[in-house]
């Protein structure tokens, strides 16, 4: 099933993962959809290419084919909420994060049609990060996750105003030992660029389920602007300059990072 997935295999003590990358809706689903959906306007764009950097970091970088739309691979299967008493998007949203329906008509999975995707589309990459990591973690004491994400900086329904360039999430530090968060934290502060920790965005299901700091796994979710490296609006291009002026903080970020966790070693 690795047409659900695309690998890059490092040996460095790096996973990057980007389960929001895909732009794929499945010929057999795509009648269900609404014209809005179908141009996946709520993809983490061109994540790989602006972190193409972490290959040299050694990392292994994991991006998801299939759209979010499908289903969200940073979500539980269970379809809990990520924030509770807050607007989020669940596990098969029907709503896109403009508030437009996903679905035509009657066409929203049931329980049985999202059980269907956890199995399909959903387990196949948890399953991939579950070997990746341990296949690091034979080669290093202490492995950093980095969970790579973008979205659009205004988005009213998700939270107020524009969402600083930078959004570090470590479930308010549970996720990555201090030394790792202090390290991504002041590479923030070193840029131009505006930031926030554990702020709107603490870490999805991905940051929350397969940190272990204490068992040699640190992770951490950054949650960009898409305003800083490409353009918000249709077709959604990628912008070079932008990219190449904010690559420079994001290196420092994962590295800073990728250091402290072989220091913890
Ligand atoms: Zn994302």
């Amino acid at each position: 099933m690795d047409d659900l997935y695309t690998l890059e295999r490092g040996d460095g003590p790096l996973l990057l993962s980007i389960p929001h990358l895909g732009t794929i809706i499945p010929d057999d689903l795509r009648d269900r959809y609404t014209d809005i959906a179908l141009t996946v306007a709520d993809t983490d764009w061109h994540l790989d290419r602006l972190y193409a950097f972490a290959q040299q970091l050694g990392a292994t970088i994991l991006g998801a084919r299939m759209s979010r739309y499908v289903i969200d691979l940073n979500r539980p299967s269970s379809d809990e909420s990520l924030y509770p008493g807050q607007t989020t998007t669940g596990l098969c949203p029907d709503l896109t994060f403009r508030g437009e329906p996903v679905y035509r008509e009657g066409c929203v999975p049931d329980a049985a049609e999202k059980q269907r995707r956890v199995a399909k589309y959903w387990k196949p990459y948890h399953d991939r990060i579950v070997v990746e990591l341990a296949r690091l973690r034979e080669r290093h004491a202490n492995v950093l996750l980095w969970e790579a994400h973008s979205i659009a900086s205004v988005l009213p329904r998700l939270f107020d105003g524009k969402l600083p360039d930078l959004n570090i999430g470590t479930q308010d530090g549970r996720t990555a030992a201090a030394s790792v968060m202090k390290a991504v934290t002041d590479a923030a502060a070193r840029s131009d660029y505006s930031w926030i920790a554990n702020g709107r965005f603490k870490g999805g299901f991905i940051t929350r389920n397969y940190a272990a700091p204490q068992d040699g796994i640190h992770a951490v979710q950054l949650e960009m602007c898409q305003s800083a490296y490409m353009d918000e609006a249709p077709p959604f291009d990628y912008l070079p300059a932008k990219a190449e002026a904010i690559q420079p903080t994001l290196r420092d970020m994962v590295g800073g990072a990728l250091d402290a966790v072989v220091a913890l070693s």
